[in-house]
């Protein structure tokens, strides 16, 4: 049983807050230049500046013709043909400036020429021979992204402290950056504690099971922008639990799984205690995940931010989510990013007890207009299989137990 704690239960959203502070406060580990593919998940330690006007050219985004809008006002319209601008011309060698009258046959992509303004939509016009008919108006401006629209040059394009996924790998590269600074990954201990547990390369007796949280756990970190330290799996005796977790305060981040719940060998919050712990949360009214411990050990002049999970796979999952992304996200460098939450049709109706804030394994599908989602069958929260067809959680919220099929229902995207 814990013994330096005082019980410090919090409800779901004041523990979410308390990380979430906490997490302000952190600073992020040294920024590092490294290749632009490899920083994805990573967060910038520098802003990404346009190296010249977005668009450089007032650029057509159309295949049409590139006319005067004050040409096109009344229509049909007949207009002269006097060229062709493909994407990649200079607007030199496109030769062209338009005069009243005259249309000149641009693609999507190309500088759209001096004395016209606005681009008409191939689908608008009928062509023979140099003659272009107009059957549509536009207005000024109309498919046309005017030179630095979108950014001008020495403009700030994307804040330090920004995560860097899929769309910032494609402002880096239009600004010619093929390295670009981010926080190094910090280093994430991950210590799980039990003595039924053996590692995933030895083969198990009747009596042990896999320790499969430390991996999960692991995966968790590097999606996060963590590097994880999978530390040997400490027995329950309080020695050897406060040796191991002693070496691992030299890390940025301390990760327990198991041993935080009341059992007579949950040893994990009395051990922390025992290193000098200070607790900011000692329990958390939500399901799965009630009994995660949130707090920071100082040692030799260094704080080192922990968290006890749960031993049950789901729920170290589910705490790690709401918990240690935040506190993970900011020793990353992250600018905080709060829990993507939406809202989808119930398929199936279900009840639950009210008194605890739920994070229900589910999975979400339909399509854009009718978006739905359903329970995966679950045999609590020690199921894997359960948590690895989810691609989100059903949140229950506390004063609540019984839902209706079709009614709308809050999710939690992983
Ligand atoms: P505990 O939190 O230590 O009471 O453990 C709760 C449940 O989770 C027990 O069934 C444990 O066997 C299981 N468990 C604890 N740690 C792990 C782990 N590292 N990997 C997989 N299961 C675990
Ligand atoms: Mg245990």
């Amino acid at each position: 049983m814990s013994v330096a704690t005082q019980n410090k239960l919090l409800s779901f959203a004041e523990a979410r807050q308390v990380a979430e502070k906490h997490a302000l406060t952190l600073a992020p580990t040294q920024p590092e230049f490294i290749n632009l593919l490899d920083a994805v998940g990573l967060v910038l330690a520098e802003n990404l500046c346009a190296d010249r006007d977005f668009p450089p050219f007032p650029r057509a985004t159309r295949d049409g013709f590139a006319v005067c809008a004050a040409d096109v006002q009344s229509v049909p319209v007949r207009l002269k043909n006097v060229g062709s601008i493909k994407a990649g011309a200079t607007l030199k060698d496109s030769g062209v400036t338009l005069s009243t009258g005259e249309c000149v046959e641009i693609m999507t992509g190309a500088p759209v020429p001096a004395g016209a303004d606005a681009v008409v939509m191939v689908e608008y016009t009928e062509s023979t021979g140099n003659q272009v008919t107009v059957i549509r108006s536009v207005f000024p401006s109309e498919n046309v992204v005017a030179r630095g629209a979108e950014a001008r040059r020495g403009e700030v394009m994307i804040q330090r402290g920004t995560r860097v996924h899929h769309a910032v790998v494609a402002v880096a590269a239009a600004v010619g950056r093929p390295e670009i600074a981010v926080h190094r990954r910090p280093r994430v201990s991950v210590l799980a504690t039990g003595d039924e547990l053996v590692d995933i390369n030895l083969p198990p007796e009747r009596n042990e099971i896999r320790n499969s949280n430390s991996y999960s756990l692991a995966a968790q970190i590097y999606e996060a922008g963590g590097e994880a330290i999978i530390m040997p799996v400490a027995r329950d005796q309080a020695d050897e639990l406060a040796l191991l977790a002693g070496k691992a305060l030299d890390s940025d981040l301390l990760l327990l799984t198991g041993g935080v719940s009341i059992g007579k060998y949950d040893l994990v919050e009395e051990v922390l205690a025992s290193l000098g712990a200070e607790f900011f949360f000692t329990g958390v009214a939500i399901q799965p995940g009630k009994p995660a411990v949130f707090g920071q050990i100082t040692h030799d002049g260094k704080t080192t931010p922990f968290f006890g999970l749960p031993g049950n796979p789901v729920s170290t999952m589910v705490t790690f989510r709401l918990f240690v992304r935040p506190v993970l996200g900011a020793l990353a460098g992250a600018s905080p990013e709060p829990l993507p939450f939406a809202q989808a049709r119930l398929r199936e109706p279900f009840s639950t007890k009210t008194g605890l804030t739920r994070f229900l394994p589910a999975k979400l599908g339909g399509t854009n207009a009718d978006p739905h989602v359903e329970l995966v069958g679950w045999q609590g929260s020690g199921d894997l299989m359960a948590a690895s067809k989810a691609n989100c959680y059903i949140v229950v919220p506390p004063d609540r137990d019984k839902f209706e099929k079709d009614e709308a229902i809050s999710v939690l995207l992983f």
